[in-house]
């Protein structure tokens, strides 16, 4: 399975980071083993002093797909999950200076946490789940789908076109504002609506 993000998908976060909005879905790849298996803790990564979560909703591909129109792309997917785009912006900032890729920044062990499970849509609007990140019992990112740039169903046809999308494959979908950084010792947990469906200390 393959993990995709979509960077720059909410316009405040690219407002803080200083970014230009894109005009068609950015997106960079994680390998599988960004997931954090069951029960491991999550270590601060020693390669970075400048760890910081993006929390983002994640959609989860339910059938092969190349090509996919945007109408039928919905067909695609019928649940939504909550994860965090661990990112050093430490090397991230060299990245993007240097006009480099952004993996060594973005890809490393471990950089993709998922919450517990994942939650049927169940016939509610992929375009209008609110999310949230706590950390350490204050929240610092509230989103909601409503105010993606592109939608789940539009990044789904244009990935489409360049990949073969397979089950299992999972679409991070860009992270609202207020990311920041992570100190060892801090508990994460994320929201979708009032579920909570990830737990999370940083080790
Ligand atoms: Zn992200």
């Amino acid at each position: 399975m393959k993990i995709i993000c979509i960077g720059r998908n909410y316009a405040d976060h690219a407002k803080e980071m200083n970014s230009p909005l894109p005009e068609v879905p950015m997106f960079f790849m994680k390998p599988d083993t960004a997931l954090l298996p069951k029960k491991n803790p999550f270590y601060y990564p020693n390669f970075t002093k400048d760890l910081h979560y993006e929390c983002e909703l994640v959609i989860k591909i339910n059938k092969l797909g190349k090509n996919i129109s945007e109408k039928y792309a919905h067909e695609y997917y019928d649940h939504v999950g909550i994860g965090i785009d661990f990112t050093a912006r430490d090397l991230q900032k060299i990245c993007k200076e240097k006009g480099h890729p952004w993996e060594i920044a973005k890809s490393f062990e471990h950089s993709a946490p998922l919450g517990t499970h994942f939650l049927p849509l169940e016939g509610k609007n992929i375009q209008n789940i609110d999310f949230r990140l706590e950390k350490n019992g204050k929240i610092v990112q509230e989103g909601s789908s409503k105010d993606m740039i592109f939608s789940v169903d539009q990044i789904i046809a244009y990935l489409s076109k360049f990949m073969t999308l397979k089950i299992g494959d999972l679409i991070f979908t860009g992270t609202p504002e207020g990311v920041g950084p992570v100190q060892i010792g801090d508990h994460l947990e994320g929201y979708i609506g009032d579920e909570k469906l990830l737990n999370l200390k940083i080790k």
